[in-house]
């Protein structure tokens, strides 16, 4: 089952839900994240609703984007939410997450990081070394506390994505080599202040086909069965995130339905309660950036349209060689010609696309950039001297401020100019 249209076009104008495109660009400015609520919802519930009678946990993976009002969304729905840092956890906290729906992620937890888990109670710290073991041992012992734990094990898979999103190599920084876990588990349950809950992988991002899910699932199938007769019990198994989007009208990737049960066939028998770790999934397609047309011009055979968002404002682009469908707003008569959508950073690669087939545009007109909702804002910069840019929630014929356009003045306000000495 496909997911329902974000952008829909009323003749030639494009909408978001029932809100025109020009009108959210008229009213908060450009450029301009702006995101389909009923979209957030219609991913949220097909997760849940996957699931069916498995004990699980939907964690919505925040970095996607960090949006209060997003994570709002999401918790409203039920789903927990799965942090890498402070700052994460206490947006968690802030959006009415419950402490035991919160997992918590990361290579390089700090102590700080570690006090604030263990005083509010997650559910689980997900721990990539064993370094970090005895970190998390002490600090627990130190406040008369037992620390919840799994170990993130690295199940050597190739996810088939771009290598910068590729997380369960052997070589990547994450995680602790599978052969080695049942040594890790045994240290784990010698150690005073740990009790072990639980097992965890996350193999990458934008992964779009379940092969590779597959094949990590039957590895962590087998390590639970080793370390279940070892005399670990295992409550909970958390298997990441990672599904894929469609990004470019072919990738097709599967449906949460199709993942979620290889999911459950794989592991949704072993008696514990399966965690998933959605992120990108859950807010990529639910939302887009409205930009201007400032200008165009050609420089030898190469014709450009120019405008008023660029890398700092989206970075996928330029960072992983993402493409980014583009639709225009109004739809001109006349036909389709290949341009390259540039920003106005002083960067050769601030480019959006490269040679696209776009329909004729003016300056003033719109220039919509689809798929925007993860990695998008929360990457983005004040690079150039630019003003981190505004975000809106569309409801219906509704739209919300949710975060508000930064100023020039606030991009400096934490600058200080030393006193120069005579
Ligand atoms: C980034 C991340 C996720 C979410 O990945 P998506 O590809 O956005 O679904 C889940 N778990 C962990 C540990 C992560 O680092």
């Amino acid at each position: 089952m496909s997911f329902r249209e974000v952008l829909t076009r009323r003749g030639d104008r494009l909408h978001l839900e029932d809100v025109a495109v020009a009108r959210l660009a008229e009213e908060f400015d450009t450029p301009l994240y702006a995101y389909s609520r009923a979209a957030l919802v219609e991913r949220a519930e097909r997760f849940e609703r996957a699931f069916g009678n498995t004990p699980h946990l939907v964690a919505y993976s925040i970095k996607a984007n960090l949006n209060l009002a997003i994570a709002h969304v999401f918790t409203r729905c039920g789903l927990g939410i799965d942090v890498t840092s402070r700052g994460e956890l206490e947006r968690a906290l802030r959006v009415g997450a419950r402490p035991e729906n919160i997992v918590f992620a990361g290579a390089g937890k700090r102590a700080d990081e570690i006090d604030l888990a263990l005083a509010v109670g997650i559910r689980m710290l997900n721990l990539e070394s064993l370094e970090e073991l005895e970190c998390v041992a002490t600090r627990a012992r130190e406040r008369g506390t037992v620390a919840p734990v799994a170990f993130r094990l690295n199940p050597d898979i190739d996810p088939q994505t771009h290598p910068h999103i590729a997380t369960g190599l052997r070589t990547a920084k994450f995680g602790i080599p599978i052969e080695e876990a049942r040594e890790a588990y045994a240290r784990a349950k010698a150690l005073p202040g740990i009790r072990v809950v639980g097992v965890d992988f996350h193999i990458g991002s934008q992964i779009t086909s379940l092969a590779p899910f597959r094949e990590a699932l039957g590895r962590m199938r087998a390590i639970v069965l080793d370390l279940q007769a070892d005399g670990h019990a295992i409550e909970v198994i958390d298997v990441g995130g990672g599904l894929g989007v469609e990004y470019t009208g072919q990738d097709r990737p599967p449906t949460p339905e199709d993942y979620v049960g290889v999911v459950r066939k794989t592991v949704g028998d072993l008696g514990a309660t399966v965690v998933i770790e959605p992120g990108r999934s859950l807010t990529a397609n639910a939302g887009v950036l409205i930009s201007r047309v400032l200008y165009r011009k050609t420089n030898g055979d190469r014709r450009f349209v120019i405008v008023d968002g660029g890398m700092n404002d989206y970075l996928r682009p330029m960072l992983y060689g993402a493409h980014t469908r583009i639709e225009t707003d109004p739809l001109r008569p006349g036909s389709e010609a290949p341009v390259d959508v540039v920003g106005p950073i002083c960067e050769s690669t601030d480019r959006f696309a490269e040679d696209r087939l776009l329909s004729p545009v003016e300056p003033g007109d719109l220039v919509v950039l689809r798929d925007v909702g993860a990695y998008g804002f929360c990457m983005s910069s004040t690079y150039n001297g630019r003003p981190l840019v505004a975000e809106v929630l569309v409801n219906g014929e509704r739209a919300d401020l949710i975060c508000e356009r930064q100023t020039v003045e606030e991009t400096w306000a934490r600058e200080r100019i030393p006193e120069e000495s005579p």
